[in-house]
């Protein structure tokens, strides 16, 4: 048996205070691995980035936007091994019914607890943990979505959609992120948080990134020819830059298009500079040397060091959603914010507040002297197709 304090769990509830009694509950079993999220969505990003390892996955049922039963049928198409504990306040029957649901998605469901959780309780879940006779898929659903992935990528069935970032200074558009999307036949739209790991997981992330890449270039080329002076932000899984041909690839696929280097913004995620330092330093040295912008993307949820940032020549700095949405309320949030906006200002390079949604989060970052914005606030991701009409819309709201 793994002991208690071995483990790494991750808990998922959108109410702060339960996060925090929980964490603390954790950590005074023993468990000092652990990290929380007040939403699904942010939970299945970061379960999905191969460098987030976790043993048990503490999850609410009941959360706006996406609730408990979808995250886990989004985590049950990751292929990986974890297990599962259910804690609501809901009907005792409902949690149970909940658990067989999880079962026969094959995730490994330890049990559930209502709230307010008890010690012993949670005690007992964990201790039955056990780490290589997990019935996480290894896994038919996970193989039969690769399946469909592949074929979804022969077809270029996966798009693009565009979120406009904005310059806080004067509110005029400065970029836009493109963004992967996958609609499904059957499924509807799946989420690049699953997508992307099963690419990963299966071989097909180079494949990925190269259709969307040319997407990506086709729409900046055809956004620069009707007028506009943005970049377009690109991301890059950790899994891509290992391979050393990697800038003259990104040359060669922008060649055709009319577009500078200085037009695309390569975005790494702060958490996958973890990998092969040398080979990465040396791929992203050359892109930056080429002209192409490089962005440390979901910062502060990694482990960079200050080292480590001053030798990669990046030229963005993009700070988490987490610690930028609702930062007004919570300390902490704001202090780490803050601290990235300083170092963004240090370094000479542009900071970009992500997950800016409210007046407060719009307040807060253009406070602390934030160059950009990216949110719901100024707009959701859209089709790449609806990116022209918006700003027609923008614009006219700014007059
Ligand atoms: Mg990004």
């Amino acid at each position: 048996m793994t002991a208690l304090c071995d483990l790494s769990c991750l808990i998922v509830d959108d109410d702060n205070f339960m996060l925090l009694a929980l964490s603390k509950l954790l950590n005074s079993i023993g468990i000092k691995r652990v990290v929380t999220c007040d939403n699904a969505q942010d939970a299945l990003k970061h379960v999905a980035n191969r460098n987030n390892q976790y043993d048990i996955i503490i999850t609410d049922l009941n959360m706006p936007q996406m609730d408990g039963i979808q995250l886990l049928r989004h985590l049950s198409s990751l292929g990986m091994n974890f297990s599962v504990i259910l804690v609501s306040g809901e009907d005792p029957r409902l949690l149970e019914s909940v658990k067989s649901l999880g079962e026969q998605q094959n995730l490994n469901i330890l049990g559930s607890l209502n709230k307010p959780v008890r010690r012993d309780n949670l005690e007992a879940l964990l201790e039955s943990y056990q780490p290589h006779c997990t019935t996480a898929p290894k896994g038919p659903a996970s193989m039969v979505f690769a399946t469909e992935l592949q074929a979804a990528i022969t077809n270029e069935d996966i798009e693009i959609h565009l979120q406009p970032q904005v310059s806080l200074d004067d509110k005029r558009i400065v970029g836009v992120e493109a963004l992967a999307r996958w609609n499904h036949p059957e499924k509807g739209n799946i989420s690049p948080n699953i997508f992307i790991g099963i690419a990963e997981k299966h071989g097909m992330i180079r494949e990925l990134t190269d259709i969307v890449l040319q997407k990506s270039i086709q729409e900046a080329a055809r956004l620069r020819n009707l007028g506009f002076n943005i970049t377009m932000s690109v991301n890059f899984s950790a899994q891509v830059l290992c391979s050393l041909e990697l800038p003259e690839i990104l040359s060669e696929t922008l060649s055709s298009s009319g577009l500078e280097p200085s037009h695309i913004i390569v975005e790494v995620t702060e958490s996958s500079l973890a990998d092969d330092r040398n080979t990465m330093l040396d791929i992203l040295t050359r892109m930056r040397l080429k002209g192409f912008g490089l962005s440390i993307d979901d910062f502060g949820t990694g482990f960079s060091s200050l080292e480590q940032l001053c030798q990669i020549p990046f030229t963005e700095l993009k700070i988490d959603r987490s610690f930028v949405h609702q930062a007004n309320n919570n300390k902490a949030s704001q202090a780490i914010l803050e601290s990235s906006i300083a170092l963004a200002k240090k370094l000479q390079i542009k900071s970009v507040a992500e997950g800016v949604e409210t007046d407060e989060d719009l307040a807060l970052v253009k406070q602390l002297g934030c160059d950009y914005m990216q949110g719901y606030y100024t707009a959701r991701p859209m089709p790449a197709g609806d990116f022209t009409l918006w700003v027609k819309d923008y614009i006219k709201q700014l007059a």
